[in-house]
């Protein structure tokens, strides 16, 4: 999606990008502050939405990495926001209370993203360009597990009316959906019955079925289940670093084949085995150049799991996204290859899965 320039500025971006091996800095960042304005960018995972909720709540991760003051200095238009709900007991009454506490967090959520300045929610991708266009930042709302769903598939097109348009299967531990890749225990063998039907009501609906935090074997029978493309919103490529978090080749593989997305996360334990300070942009170049060389460029972009564990050295917030379309443009990325990367590929996939 292009957004009206003048013919003056595009040349100008020409004559930078085909200036590139001249691996000028200035030339470089006045080429991705071109580049940022004129394309749609998203990142399709952070954890901000209960960071904001409830500032006074501290925890393990690096919190503040997203606000929408810095998204703009960053030049990214828009971000799934997930309302992550953490595993708890799987009882009527756990499900219960986490479905309670999942529709809160998201109506004080939106609540709040509805009061900033030029900030508009989006479910779809007319939206998301209308908003860029308009000079919005968007807000897509997202969940992170699927335990709020409990055993209830009534309650997929309850969070789909409260506007969640992706849901992650589960998280760390197995649900009643399915097995996840941290649980050491293979409960399912993949999806359980109850979440095939899950797979089938989402894709009716055209929400986004997010895979990363799935197991090898749920990863399968969801691309074996699903008549639509699935994403994984923020992995990390296990060929370069074996974590159970991080998708094998095939997986790549077959996730591209069917049309989806492989986002590629920034926490630095999915990257390296490098000590925190020596992790950097290049490390998420390394991950993001492995997954287009197996699933093409069409089918790889960002979820950086902001406020969530993401973050390296160079990437620590959202106001430093550039630096990455500058590593990008670096290692010879094209004008139309970080189109991609950043936003167009995310624009088919909702196309896709909610036609
Ligand atoms: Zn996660």
């Amino acid at each position: 999606m292009k957004v009206n320039l003048s013919i003056l500025t595009t040349i100008l971006f020409s004559l930078l990008i085909s200036n590139l091996y001249a691996q000028n800095e200035r030339e470089l960042t006045e080429a991705a502050e071109l580049f940022h304005k004129k394309y749609f960018t998203i990142d399709t995972h952070n954890d901000t939405a209960l960071h904001l909720n409830n500032p006074e709540r501290g925890g393990s991760v690096i919190k503040g990495q997203v606000t929408f003051p810095m998204m703009r200095e960053g030049g990214l238009d828009a971000a799934l926001f997930a309302i992550f709900i953490g595993q708890g007991p799987r009882t009527d009454e756990g499900h219960i209370s986490a479905k309670e506490s999942a529709e809160g967090e998201l109506v004080k959520f939106l609540d709040y993203a509805g009061r900033q300045e030029r900030v508009r929610i989006a479910h779809t991708a007319d939206d998301l360009i209308k908003n860029k266009v308009d000079g919005y930042l968007s807000v897509v709302p997202a969940l992170e597990n699927g335990y709020p769903i409990g055993k209830d598939l009534t309650l997929i097109e309850y969070f789909y009316n409260l506007g969640v348009r992706a849901i992650t299967l589960c998280h760390n531990k197995n649900n009643e959906i399915c097995d996840a890749s941290m649980d050491g225990v293979s409960e399912h063998g993949g999806l359980s019955e109850f979440g095939v039907s899950v797979v089938k009501e989402m894709n009716r609906l055209g929400i986004a079925i997010d895979v990363s935090h799935a197991s090898v074997e749920t990863l399968k029978d969801v691309i074996e289940v699903s008549s639509k493309p699935v994403i994984a919103t923020h992995s990390g490529v296990w060929s370069i670093k074996n974590h159970n978090r991080n998708l094998r080749d095939d997986e790549i593989a077959a996730i591209a084949q069917r049309g989806g997305l492989i986002q590629i996360a920034t926490g630095r334990f999915f990257l390296s085995d490098k000590p925190r300070e020596q992790v950097t942009v290049k490390d998420i170049a390394d991950h993001i150049d492995h997954a287009v060389k197996i699933a093409g460029i069409e089918h790889v972009g960002l979820g950086t799991d902001f406020d969530g564990g993401g973050g390296v050295v160079g990437l620590e917030n959202v106001s430093k996204m550039k630096s990455l379309t500058i590593e990008l443009m670096r290692r010879g990325y094209s004008e139309y290859q970080l189109s991609r990367f950043w936003g167009e590929n995310f624009l088919d996939f909702l196309r896709k899965i909610q036609n």
